[in-house]
């Protein structure tokens, strides 16, 4: 839930100004530049509560000048809640991600997987399926780390299809929108 309104253009800019705006906050209150401010903002009251004697048509003018500001902030307001369609995320940018104990990567050939390797996810070594099998006939491969001397599994089936496999969670992944660029590069 939080994840998606966080990915979500719009929210994340909403919050972030609403993160901004405490930041500020507390800052000015560490500062204690509250005083300061306060002493500013009662002479602004006295002042604006102040009558002035103008003429009408003086007023007319002022409220006529005061009109783009209003539709100028409107706008503002329209653009950041109101009409902001969600982007479509880069899909592109995501090149990597951790499936079945292994870390995988890839390119796009078109909109098509290609050339998927495997590298340990703690060391990032990359490393290769090794024939764990007794048998010809029965497909079991066996990937250990090289570098850091991980054992990072066996599997029951041949390297194709526990490619077949990544690349169908990685298709997920970009179908449901749940990955994130920033995480998985
Ligand atoms: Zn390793």
């Amino acid at each position: 839930m939080w994840k998606r309104i966080w990915s979500d253009p719009v929210w994340s800019k909403v919050i972030s100004a609403a993160i901004i705006a405490v930041a500020a906050g507390v800052g000015t209150y560490l500062l204690d530049w509250w005083p300061t401010i306060g002493s500013y903002f009662a002479k602004g009251l006295a002042f604006a509560g102040a009558s002035s004697l103008v003429q009408n048509w003086f007023l007319a003018v002022i409220g006529l000048l005061a009109l783009p500001t209003v539709v100028v902030l409107v706008a503002l307001m329209w653009q950041l809640v109101g009409t902001g369609k969600p982007e479509a995320p880069n899909w592109e940018a995501y090149v990597s991600d951790v499936f079945l104990g292994l870390r995988w990567r890839w390119h796009y050939n078109g909109s098509t997987m290609s050339d998927l390797t495997t590298f340990c996810p703690h060391c990032d070594y990359q490393v290769f399926p090794a024939n764990a099998s007794a048998y010809n006939v029965i497909d079991r491969i066996a990937f250990s780390c090289d570098s850091c001397r991980a054992e990072l599994g066996t599997f029951d089936e041949s390297f194709h299809s526990l490619e077949n496999k990544a690349r169908r969670f990685a298709q997920q992944k970009i179908r449901t929108r749940s990955w994130n660029a920033k995480k998985v590069a």
